[in-house]
Order: structure tokens, then sequence, then C-alpha cells
């Protein structure tokens, strides 16, 4: 990964090299990004770009032997720490370890901005829990104890330390006191609450904020082929996240998730529990991410709605049939209801990220919105 390849973020790619070429490298940095943003990405490419033997003003040179090695993810001194389940049934210790890794680095060149969940479900761990085990500080530490193999320094990036066992994380609280000399620690984080506040006081914060629509929006047109006009819908509806972005994209899922979402709210709006029991099913189907889409999807359209219907210009973002049934839709509902469908919706995700049946919570929200959209005359 080199910043090149980065969308955007121009001011930290600048800010991160300035330290570099001032020598004024910290010890400990954490890239800070809610899901979605490029936090991960652009740790990657300031690896490479502190490895790189051929530093250019703006990016590494992509050539020299530490790139091609930074580029594949196999540099000596980058060293990756990440959450993982279980991967199998595998006993040899070492083994599974190389495997992971090995894993890891597929995952990392074939989707350089994917999601935790995306990770889990590229090596088949879909539903088990994660975590940074307690094995994985004492590996920490024997990593460290070598000197850099080629670069000038050893790179510890650590994603998602908020899954780091409390063991640890009390170790690398330890070494992050007395850090050994020349290495440095990349944490990537989505969720600092989660965070041991002793951690975050240690690191130095790089605050990644989510792709603003216009660079998000530029990018698809570049890499994906589609026009300006998809390319805003699409924007829109990703709110900045350019893994979720590819997604709706790729799986034709924008068009899809609206036949969806439109045929629930009419068949809430019926009273039609016969439908609602057998979508429930259907959802119940589908994999976990599928079924996190088509809710974050349902609540965009809900959002458009209200913004519809206070008179904002939707024409621009949402087209052809989708307006229509966005204008159609509006007339059954009042702010206050859509305020209620969103309340409902985001705790119909909070159950789902717990790993509730997901047929269940579907159906339960949808008798719910029944009673909302249109409640039974008494
Ligand atoms: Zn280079």
């Amino acid at each position: 990964m080199s910043f090149e390849d980065i969308p955007g973020s121009n001011f930290i790619k600048q800010k991160l090299i300035q330290s570099i070429e001032k020598g004024k490298v910290p010890h400990a940095q954490l890239f800070l990004g809610n899901e979605g943003a490029l936090n991960l990405p652009l740790a990657l490419a300031y690896t490479t770009f502190l490895h790189c033997q051929n530093k250019g003003a703006t990016d590494s040179c992509g050539a020299c032997p530490a790139c091609s090695k930074s580029l594949k993810f196999i540099h000596p001194d980058t060293n990756f720490v990440f959450p993982v389940g279980n991967m199998g049934g595998d006993k040899d210790e070492e083994r599974v370890k190389s495997d992971r890794l090995k894993t890891f680095r597929n995952f990392l060149l074939q989707q350089p901005f994917g999601s935790l969940d995306d990770w889990t479900n590229f090596y088949g761990g879909e539903d088990k829990q994660v975590n940074i085990s307690k094995d994985e500080s004492r590996e920490i530490i024997k990593v460290l104890s070598l000197k850099p193999f080629e670069s000038r320094y050893k790179v510890m990036l650590i994603w998602q330390p908020e899954y780091l066992h409390p063991n640890a994380a009390n170790g690398l609280l330890k070494i992050l006191e007395e850090p050994p000399p020349y290495t440095l620690f990349i944490l990537v984080s989505n969720n600092s609450e989660k965070l041991l506040a002793t951690l975050l006081s240690r690191t130095q914060l790089i605050k990644v904020p989510m792709l603003a629509d216009a660079e998000l929006a530029n990018y698809l047109v570049k890499t994906k082929n589609i026009d300006a006009a998809k390319a805003t819908k699409i924007v829109h509806l990703a709110e900045g996240n350019l893994n979720q972005a590819f997604k709706l994209i790729d799986g034709g899922e924008d068009d899809q998730s609206s036949e969806w979402f439109f045929a629930w709210m009419g068949a809430c709006y019926q009273h039609r529990y016969d439908k609602l029991l057998a979508s429930s099913e259907e959802f119940h189907q589908l994999d976990k991410l599928s079924q996190r889409n088509l809710l974050h999807f349902s609540l965009s359209l809900i959002r458009e709605t209200l913004l519809h219907m206070l008179g904002a210009s939707v024409i621009n973002r949402i087209q052809g049939n989708d307006l229509e049934r966005i204008q159609k839709f509006s007339k059954l509902l009042t702010v206050k209801k859509i305020e209620h469908i969103q309340k409902m919706l985001n705790e119909a995700s909070f159950h789902l990220e717990r790993n509730g049946s997901a047929k269940m919570i579907l159906f339960d929200t949808s008798i719910q919105l029944a009673k909302v959209i249109s409640p039974p005359k008494s």
C-alpha cells in the first residue's frame, strides 16, 4: 500500500511524511477512525514510506527492495498483530501462526479497505469471537528483542488493539513505558472507547476522518467505471465508507436493496404478517454482512425520506424509481413516526451485532414498524 493508492486524506499524508523527514517519528501512534475510515490503509502506506530506501516528496518509490516487500506485506521489519478467532483444528502452534499470517497478508492484498467483518469472513470465521490472545504479547516481546533486519525501524502494527486480551494489553503497556530503540508501534483502532485509557495516553493520536463525499465520488468514478450520477447515489448511501461503497457497486446491492426495503415497508403498512414472516425467514438465510447492509441501507432510505419531508432536495442523490417511491412513502409518515422508525432500526442493528436471531429481530421489528406506520384503528 502506498499513499497514492489511498484517496483524499492529503493533510494526514503530509503530516506523516513531515514527521519522518524531520526525524521526529513518535514511538507509538494511534491511527483512529470509525469503521470505514482509511486508518489501516494509511498506516500501511506510512509503514511502506518509513522503510522505503528512496523516498520521494509525497510517496514511497514503489520500486526499491524495501518497497517491493512492503507492497506484498512481507517486509521482515513490519510485524502484524491482529484479532482472530479459531481458524481450525490444527494443533501445531507454529504452523497455525504462519498460516494465519499468510492468510492475513492475502486479505490485505485482496481487500485493502476491508473491515474486521470482512476479515472474519475471509478466513471463514464468521460469527466466531475474535481477540488478540495473551500469547500474542509474549510474541510481541520476542519480536521486539530482535534488531531491525533491513530497515532503520522495526514496526509493530497492531490492528484493532481494542481486541487485545487484558493480559496482552498490560504487557503492551509495559513495553510502551520503556520502548526498545528503533521500534515503532502503530495502533490502528476503530473504537478508542474500548481501549485502555493508559494505552491511549501513551500514544500519539492521528485522527482519520471518513472520506468527504466529493473525494469518495471522484475515486469511485475513476476506479469503478461508473458515471457521476451513480457515484453520487452510492456515496450518499455509503456515508464516506469506501469499503461499503465498493460493496454496493460490486453487489448491485443499491438496486436490490431498494426493492427489498420498499417491499418490507409495504408489507408493514398492510399488516401482512404472512409476508413479514416469510421475509424474516429469508433475511435469516443471508450472511451477517448482507443482513447488516440491508439494515444500514434501510436507515439511509428512511433518512432520505425524512429529508424529503423536510423539503430538502433529494433529487440529486436519489433518482427515478426510488425517488417516486420515497415521495409516496413519505405521505404515510410524520417526522415523529420517522424518528420512531429510525430508533427501531438502530435497535435491530444493535441486537444483530450481538448475534441475536436475525429472524426474530426482523420479525419483531416488523411488527413494531407496522404499528407505527399504520396504527390499527380502534
Ligand atoms: Zn522504495
